[in-house]
């Protein structure tokens, strides 16, 4: 029987610093102590937060039930062939620390995807992104437990419907099932994606940049840009990217002749979020307590530790200037509990 701990402050895991009280908080290690602590949420009639490591939620009060943490470990090699290994990954491995794990192990294809925090487990949930990289790119499939029946379903990349950071656990699917494993497709000869603009520059003059070249500097382009939560507490990006089309955008352009945007296809492209919040004056500002970062206009911090709500107060004000100017919205990417 996995352990109960009562009136349980979250402060320490989640990466806003907030304070939140739960109920009831519970690390599990495997399958049959997800179970149970499943089942004792039933029993008690109190909903559950699944917790991986914290860096994409906002507590905005205190949690009025029984947080589970996925902490369960494990790396398994299931197939090979002569380009590509099958690595299955529990869902509580830390993030980083696999990527390292299979860098040394001369596994490629994450590099990318260096120093994001957080779990394996939550990774495909919102299938994390960075410097031209997406990890449904590297994902075979995965396991999860349904919480209703405590069956486990095996879901292909197909299934998961990824999108920009999307996937079906987020819609039809959503609170309908616990990642437990990951199974990623990963090449035994480096294929480095240097398509982001900032690691091109990061590793001009290196002629052949290794994975784990790629790896440092993408560590060094993200110490330098985004604040390390451990002293300046944030969940990274706020606000999602938004999508709008052509059309919307080439009079936004007439008007902002160096709006930042990105082609999606021939109907749509993506806006840089950061660019819009800094434009409608958001950068380095402080509101509700909580801060518009001064280097990174699309990271909201919570410096002095308060409740998500207020985070939340400034995300609202932020939403409403960039509307107001731009006629867009945007979207939040972390989730608001409870
Ligand atoms: C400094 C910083 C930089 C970041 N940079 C990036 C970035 O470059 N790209 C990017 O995509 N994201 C980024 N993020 C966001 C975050 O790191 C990712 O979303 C990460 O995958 C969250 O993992 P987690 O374990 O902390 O999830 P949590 O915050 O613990 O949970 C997030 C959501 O997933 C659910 N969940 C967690 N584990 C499971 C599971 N096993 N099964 C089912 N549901 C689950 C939770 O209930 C919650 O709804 C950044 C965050 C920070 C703080």
């Amino acid at each position: 029987m996995p352990l109960f701990l009562p009136h349980f402050n979250l402060q320490k895991l989640n990466t806003l610093a907030v304070p939140a009280i739960a109920d009831y908080f519970v690390a599990v290690h495997n399958d049959s102590e997800l179970r149970e602590a499943l089942a004792f949420s039933r029993t008690e009639n109190l909903p559950h937060l699944l917790l991986g490591g914290g860096s994409n939620i906002v507590l905005q009060s205190d949690f009025p039930g029984v947080v589970i943490q996925l902490k369960s470990q494990g790396k398994e090699l299931i197939a090979e062939d002569e380009n590509f290994v099958w690595l299955k990954v529990s869902a509580g491995e830390n993030w980083h620390q696999l990527v390292e794990y299979t860098l040394a192990e001369g596994f490629y294809g994450l590099e990318n995807l260096s120093l994001i925090p957080g779990s394996v487990g939550a990774a495909p949930i919102q299938n994390i992104g960075a410097y031209g990289v997406e990890v449904k790119d590297l994902i075979s499939e995965l396991t999860a437990l349904e919480i209703r029946s405590g069956l486990t379903v095996n879901f292909t990349n197909e299934s998961c419907r990824f999108g920009y950071r999307d996937s079906i656990f987020k819609h039809t699917l959503k609170d309908q099932y616990v990642i437990t494993s990951v199974t990623f497709c990963l090449a035994k000869t480096p294929r480095p994606n240097l398509s982001y603009p900032a690691l091109q520059h990061a590793l001009a003059g290196v002629e052949k940049p290794t994975p784990q070249a790629i790896s440092d500097a993408v560590i060094a382009i993200r110490s330098e840009k985004l604040p390390d939560p451990a002293l300046i507490p944030n969940v990274g990006s706020f606000f999602k990217n938004p999508i709008i089309s052509t059309g919307q955008l080439s009079v936004l352009r007439s008007k902002y002749p160096d709006i930042v945007s990105y082609a999606v296809n021939e109907d749509s492209a993506k806006l840089a979020a950061a660019w819009l919040i800094d434009r409608a004056g958001w950068r380095g500002k402080t509101a509700d307590g909580a801060q518009v970062h001064v280097q990174q206009a699309l990271v909201l911090t919570n410096p002095q530790h308060l409740y998500g709500s207020a985070v939340l107060a400034l995300a609202k004000r932020v939403q409403d200037s960039v509307y107001a100017e731009f006629g867009v919205s945007l979207e939040m990417e972390p989730r608001v509990y409870p």
